[in-house]
C-alpha cells in the first residue's frame, strides 16, 4: 500500500477499528484490515439463510459473506419478489421484478436510492441503484462536485495538494453492471441480494463499504434480452421434455456484440451506461459475465494491452484482481483466478468505459448455467488444468446451481468492495492522476490534438464522427480563424535501406506546415478524456510477430479511416493556442442556396443521401453519370437533380441531413438515369442475427424502409420481384456455412423451436420476426426463388459470409472463392482502391477507401462460366522456357528460323482474365462481355493493404476484388469481400450499400465492355 500521508491517516483509523472488533472478540486481519464475519448481535433470517445452504450445492462454492442472511424489521429481502432466496432453481426475474425489488428496498431503506437512467430501443427502462449511507445518499451533489473537480483537474488547476485535500473527502462511486449478455443469467438476482446485504448488514466488513462509498448498480443492462431470455426459461420449464429455443435476438438488434459497442455508442445501453459512469464521476466500472467456471476475473488477461491506457490503471487491475483471487482462495473457493486468454487491445468493452475515462475498468467471468436450472456441469480438461496463474483450479465434474454462481459473483464483489474501500485514497487519488495525465498529454507523450478540416466535403459524416466523440464526453472546439501546424516529417526507413547514396540516407526528412480553414473542428488533447478521443482517431498495429496468436477480438479500428473523413494527427503544440470556441450543438452545413426548377446536390457519398431519396418519396431525382460544373461549382459522378420540390420542401428535407442544395440553370449535357426508392427486403436467417443486425440499426438509423423477412420467407415467396427491388442478405456471422443457411438447424429429429410471442413468452419477439419453427432454412425452394428474383431483374447483395453463400450455389458466375493459407486479418482497418469509377456503387468515392475486413473471401475472376479463378499472387504468369541466351531474350531452334511469340493478353489480378482467340473457339462456357463481373473496388496493394490492426499473409487477397457487380440474367449480384456495416464504426462504407440500393435499376450505367 501507497503510504501517503492522507493513507497513513487512514490506516491509523483502520487500527484502532481492528483494535475496537478485538476487544469485541471478531478476528481481525493482520494488516489493519477487517477480516469478514458476520456482526454477532444482528440476526439472521434462519428460513432464508437455510434455503442458501439448501441450493448451495458444495460447502465450498460459498463464502462467510454470503452463507448467511441477515434478518431486518421493516426491509424486505429478495424473497418478497422472487418468492424464494436469489439463486433459487427455477426462479429468474423479469427486469420489471428486479426494478420491484429495488424500489421496495428504496421505500424502507435510507441506505438505497433508485434512479431511472434511459430507456432501450424497444422502450423499457434501465436503472441504476445507489447503495451507501444515509448521509452519503443526502450528500450525494456535494460529493458529486468533490469527485468532478477529481476527473476534471482543470478545475483545480492541477493543484496536487487540492487533490488531496478532495481525495480526503469524497467518497468513490463503484458501479456494477448486471447481465449485459442475455443468457448469462445469474447477475440480476445476486445483485438484487448484493443491494440487500449493503443496505442492512451490521456486520463492520460491510458497514465500512457502506459508509465509506457509493455502491452503483445496473442490476440488467440488457433489459430486452433479458425479459427475452426469461421468455425462454419459463417455456423450458412449461416444456421440460422438449428443446428449447436458442435465443437468437438478444436486444433489439444486436446479441453478444452489445459487448462491442464502447466505441461506437450505437446501443441505447451503452449510452446509457456510459452517461451514468460519467455521470456519478465514478472511479470502477465492473461487467459481470458468466461463460468461466467459477470466476475468472479477465480484466487484465493477456497481452497485448491496449496502448492508450494508464499503465496507473494497468497496476490498478492487477492489484484488485490478484487480491480478489487471494481473498476468495482463503475462503477455500476453488476455481478463482486472474490472467487467462483474453487480450485487453480492443477498446470495444462496456467495462472499458471505465478505462477510457480515467477509472478502472473491471469484468468477471463467473459460471452459469444459462437459466436456474441445477445441472451437472462437466469441464474440459483445460478448464480445469492447474496452471500458474490458477493454482486451485475447478472441479473436472460438479453439481453446480444458480447459487453456486450467485455466491461467487457475491463474494468477489463483497470482497472487491472491501478491498476498494480499503485503499480509496489510493484509488481516488489515481482517478486524479490518471485525468491529470489526460490532460497534461500534449506535452507528455502526444499528441497535442485531431483536427477535422473545414473543407472536407463529407460534412455530415465529420458531424456523425465528432457526435460519437461527444457521446463519449469528449469537447470539441472550433477554430474561428484559419490556422497553420508544423505536421512532422514523415519517416520512410524502407526507402533510406535503398538508398545507395550515403547523403542520400542521412539527409533529414523535413516537416511539412499545414493550414487548416476558420471552422475547422480541433480536439483538444488537454481535456480529461482525451484518452478515448485518440484511442479511436489514432491507428493501430498488430505485429504479425506479436506472442498473441488468437486476438480477442478487433485488431483495428481507426475512426477517420471507417468514417472517411478527414482526422490530422497534430502534435505540434501551437495548435492548442488557436483561437477557438467549445460547441456543443454540432451540425453540418445545410440548405438551399436560391431557387429554381432543378437543384442539384453534390454526391460525396454520404449516407444521407439515401435518406433523402426515401424522404421525398414525390420529387424526381436523378443521378448524373457523368461529372458536370453549374456556376462555378463542380459536381460529382453520382450527383443529384431533384425536380417537383418546392424550395422549402427541400431545405426543410435537407436541413437535419448536412447536405447543400444548388439551383442549376440549365440541365447539364451529361448523361441521367432516375434514383428510384427501392422496395428492399432484408433478409435474416434463424442461425444467428448479429452481425446483420448492425446493418438494421444503420438502415433504421437512417430512414431507409424495409421488409424485414427471414429465409424462410423467402423460400415461400416465389415472385419475389413483385414486392422487392433489392434483397440484402446480409452476413450471418456464426454457423454461417452455405449448407447452413440452406438446410437451417436439424429437424430429422427433435421438437419445433417457436420463435412467437405466447402467453409464456409475451417478450420474444418485440419488433422483429417470429416463426413456428426456427429449424428450417432456406431450402432449395428459396434458392429457386433468389434465382428468379435476380434474372427477372432483381439486385441481390451479399458480404462476407453471405457472399461465398452465393458463389458456392452458383447464384452469380464468373467468381470464385480462394482459400487462405496463411491470411490473418483479423477485425483490421484495409486500403481499397476504386476501379470503376462510372459504376454507380462508386458514386461519390475517391481512389482510395479504407474498409473493415476480417478475413473476407478472397475473390477471383474468371471469364469462362464455372472456372476457378486461379489464387495469383502478382508477378509474371510465365516465365520463358529454358535455352539460349538471357531471361529476356528468345530461345532458338537449330536449322530453322526464329519463330515470334505471340504475346499473351495480360490482365490485372483483381481483373477478368481477357480471353484468347484459341479459349474462345467453340467455347460455349466463354462468358460474354456483359455478362463478366464487373469491380468496383479492389483491395490495395500488399504494402499499403494494412491501414490499421493485423495483417499478415496479405499477399494473398492484396489486389483481388473487394466489390464486385455481376451481371446475372436481367438482374443483377453484388458481393462484398469487406463488411461495409459493422459496428456502427463503418460509415464511410455505408454508401456502397446505398448507392447499390438507389440505382438498383441503373447498375449498368457507365460500363465499358471487353472486346472480347
Ligand atoms: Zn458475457
Amino acid at each position: 500500500m501507497t503510504c501517503t500521508g492522507k493513507a497513513r491517516v487512514h490506516i491509523l483509523r483502520a487500527l484502532a477499528l481492528m483494535l475496537f472488533l478485538s476487544a469485541a472478540g471478531t478476528a481481525a486481519l493482520g494488516d489493519g484490515e477487517t477480516a469478514p464475519a458476520r456482526d454477532a448481535k444482528q440476526p439472521v433470517d434462519d428460513t432464508y439463510t437455510a434455503k442458501i445452504k439448501k441450493y448451495t450445492t458444495q460447502p465450498f462454492f460459498t463464502s462467510p459473506l454470503v452463507d448467511y442472511l441477515p434478518a431486518s424489521k421493516n426491509v424486505p429481502t429478495p424473497e418478497a419478489v422472487l418468492g424464494d432466496v436469489a439463486g433459487a432453481p427455477g426462479i429468474l426475474p423479469y427486469a420489471e421484478d428486479v426494478y420491484k425489488y429495488m424500489r421496495l428496498l428504496e421505500k424502507a431503506s435510507p441506505r438505497v436510492k433508485v434512479f431511472s437512467i434511459g430507456k432501450t430501443e424497444e422502450g423499457r427502462e434501465m436503472i441504476a441503484v445507489a447503495v451507501s449511507s444515509p448521509e452519503n445518499l443526502k450528500n450525494l451533489e456535494e460529493n458529486r462536485a468533490r469527485l468532478a473537480k477529481l476527473a476534471d483537474p482543470r478545475t483545480i488547476k492541477l493543484d496536487d495538494e487540492e487533490a488531496d485535500r478532495i481525495v480526503a473527502q469524497a467518497v468513490p462511486v463503484y458501479y456494477i453492471t448486471g447481465t449485459i449478455h442475455s443468457p448469462e443469467t445469474g447477475a440480476p438476482t445476486a445483485l438484487m441480494e448484493l443491494a440487500y446485504r449493503l443496505a442492512v448488514d451490521e456486520s463492520p466488513y460491510i458497514r465500512e463499504i457502506r459508509e465509506g462509498m457509493i455502491t452503483l448498480i445496473t442490476p440488467v443492462v440488457e433489459v430486452d434480452g433479458r425479459d427475452r431470455m426469461v421468455d425462454i426459461y419459463h417455456w423450458h420449464l412449461s416444456h421440460p421434455k422438449d428443446f428449447y429455443p436458442p435465443l437468437i435476438y438478444w436486444g433489439k438488434y444486436v446479441a453478444h456484440d452489445n459487448n462491442r459497442d464502447a466505441m461506437g455508442v450505437t446501443l441505447k445501453l451503452t449510452e446509457n451506461v456510459l452517461q451514468t459512469y460519467v455521470g456519478w464521476k465514478a472511479q470502477v466500472l465492473h461487467d459481470l459475465h458468466e461463460s468461466v467456471p467459477y470466476l475468472y476475473d479477465n480484466t487484465a488477461g493477456d497481452g497485448p494491452f491496449n496502448a492508450w491506457v494508464d499503465p496507473i490503471l494497468t497496476d490498478e487491475w492487477e492489484m484488485i484482481g490478484w487480491r480478489n483471487v487471494s481473498d476468495m482462495t482463503k475462503f477455500g473457493m476453488p476455481g478463482v483466478f486472474t490472467h487467462g486468454v483474453f487480450d485487453t487491445w480492443s477498446p470495444g468493452y462496456l467495462m472499458f468505459i471505465a478505462a477510457m475515462h480515467n477509472g478502472i475498468s473491471r469484468l468477471y467471468e463467473t459460471f452459469g448455467n444459462g437459466g436456474a436450472d441445477t445441472l451437472p456441469r462437466t469441464l474440459d480438461p483445460e478448464e480445469y488444468a492447474r496452471t500458474w496463474y490458477r493454482q486451485n483450479p475447478p472441479l473436472p465434474k460438479v453439481l453446480w446451481s444458480q447459487r453456486d454462481n450467485n455466491n461467487y459473483e457475491q463474494t468477489g464483489l463483497l470482497t472487491s468492495l472491501h478491498y476498494f474501500n480499503e485503499n480509496k485514497r489510493l484509488f481516488l487519488k489515481n482517478f486524479y492522476l490518471k485525468a491529470k495525465r489526460s490532460v497534461t498529454k500534449p506535452g507528455a507523450e502526444g499528441p497535442a490534438a485531431y483536427v477535422l478540416p473545414a473543407d472536407d466535403p463529407r460534412t455530415s459524416s465529420q458531424v456523425e464522427l465528432l457526435r460519437v466523440l461527444q457521446k463519449q464526453a469528449v469537447e470539441i472546439s472550433r477554430a474561428t480563424a484559419a490556422f497553420t501546424v508544423t505536421l512532422p516529417a514523415k519517416k520512410s526507413t524502407k526507402q533510406k535501406k535503398d538508398a545507395k547514396d550515403t547523403k542520400e540516407k542521412d539527409a533529414p526528412a523535413t516537416p511539412t506546415t499545414r493550414e487548416f480553414p476558420a471552422g475547422s473542428y480541433i480536439v483538444r488533447m488537454d481535456q480529461p478524456y482525451s484518452r478515448i478521443a485518440d484511442a479511436l482517431l489514432d491507428y493501430q498495429y498488430w505485429s504479425p510477430d506479436d506472442p498473441q496468436k488468437t486476438p480477442y477480438d478487433d485488431t483495428g479500428w481507426t475512426f477517420g479511416e471507417l468514417f472517411g473523413v478527414q482526422v490530422t494527427r497534430v502534435t505540434d503544440p501551437k495548435v492548442l493556442d488557436v483561437a477557438m470556441e467549445r460547441v456543443k450543438d454540432i451540425h453540418a452545413p445545410a440548405g438551399v442556396s436560391g431557387e429554381g426548377a432543378i437543384y442539384a446536390i453534390n454526391n460525396n457519398a454520404e449516407p444521407s443521401l439515401a435518406t433523402l431519396r426515401y424522404k421525398l418519396h414525390d420529387a424526381s431525382i436523378e443521378a448524373v453519370e457523368e461529372p458536370f460544373e453549374s456556376g462555378g461549382k463542380k459536381f460529382a459522378r453520382g450527383s443529384f437533380l431533384l425536380r417537383n420540390v418546392s424550395r422549402s420542401q427541400l431545405t426543410d428535407a435537407i436541413s437535419e441531413l448536412g447536405l447543400q442544395a444548388t439551383p442549376v440553370s440549365a440541365v447539364p449535357s451529361v448523361k441521367t438515369h432516375p434514383v428510384r426508392a427501392a422496395r428492399v427486403a432484408f433478409v435474416h436467417t434463424w442461425l444467428s442475427t448479429q452481425a446483420e443486425g448492425w446493418w438494421r440499426i444503420a438502415l433504421d438509423n437512417l430512414g431507409i424502409p424495409y421488409d424485414y423477412i427471414s429465409t424462410q420467407t423467402v423460400s415461400k415467396t416465389s415472385d419475389l420481384n413483385a414486392k422487392y427491388d433489392v434483397i440484402l442478405f446480409p452476413p450471418v456471422g456464426f454457423f454461417s456455412s452455405p449448407t447452413a443457411i440452406i438446410n437451417g438447424l436439424p429437424s430429422a429429429w427433435g421438437n419445433p423451436l417457436p420463435w412467437k410471442n405466447t402467453p409464456e413468452t409475451p417478450n420474444l419477439v418485440g419488433k422483429n420476426d417470429s416463426t413456428d419453427d426456427m429449424r428450417p432454412g432456406l431450402g432449395w425452394e428459396g434458392v429457386a426463388n433468389l434465382q428468379n428474383f435476380v434474372a427477372k431483374g432483381g439486385v441481390l447483395l451479399t458480404a462476407t459470409d453471405t457472399s461465398r453463400f452465393a458463389l458456392s450455389i452458383g447464384l452469380a458466375d464468373g467468381v470464385s472463392v480462394g482459400n487462405a493459407q496463411k491470411m490473418k486479418i483479423v477485425g483490421s482497418v484495409v486500403g481499397t482502391r476504386l476501379v470503376d469509377a462510372a459504376s454507380p456503387i462508386a458514386y461519390g468515392y475517391d481512389e482510395k477507401l479504407s474498409a473493415y475486413c476480417d478475413n473476407g473471401p478472397i475473390f477471383s475472376l474468371s471469364s469462362v462460366s464455372g472456372a476457378r479463378g486461379g489464387r495469383r499472387l502478382g508477378g509474371e504468369m510465365h516465365t520463358r522456357p529454358t535455352g539460349r541466351g538471357t531471361a529476356d531474350d528468345q530461345d532458338f531452334t537449330i536449322g530453322r528460323p526464329g519463330a515470334e511469340v505471340p504475346e499473351e493478353p495480360k490482365s490485372e489480378i483483381w481483373e477478368n482474365p481477357l480471353l484468347t482467340d484459341e479459349q474462345l473457339h467453340n467455347n460455349f462456357r466463354a462468358i460474354p462481355p456483359a455478362n463478366r463481373a464487373r469491380v468496383i473496388f479492389r483491395y490495395a496493394d500488399s504494402k499499403e493493404l494494412l491501414v490499421s490492426g493485423l495483417v499478415e499473409g496479405g499477399d494473398e487477397i492484396a489486389q483481388h476484388a473487394a466489390v464486385v457487380d455481376v451481371p446475372t440474367g436481367n438482374g443483377h449480384v453484388v458481393l462484398f469481400s469487406i463488411n461495409p456495416v459493422y459496428r456502427g464504426e463503418t460509415r464511410g462504407t455505408y454508401s456502397l450499400v446505398l448507392n447499390t440500393i438507389l440505382n438498383f435499376d441503373s447498375l449498368n450505367a457507365g460500363r465499358k465492355l471487353a472486346e472480347k
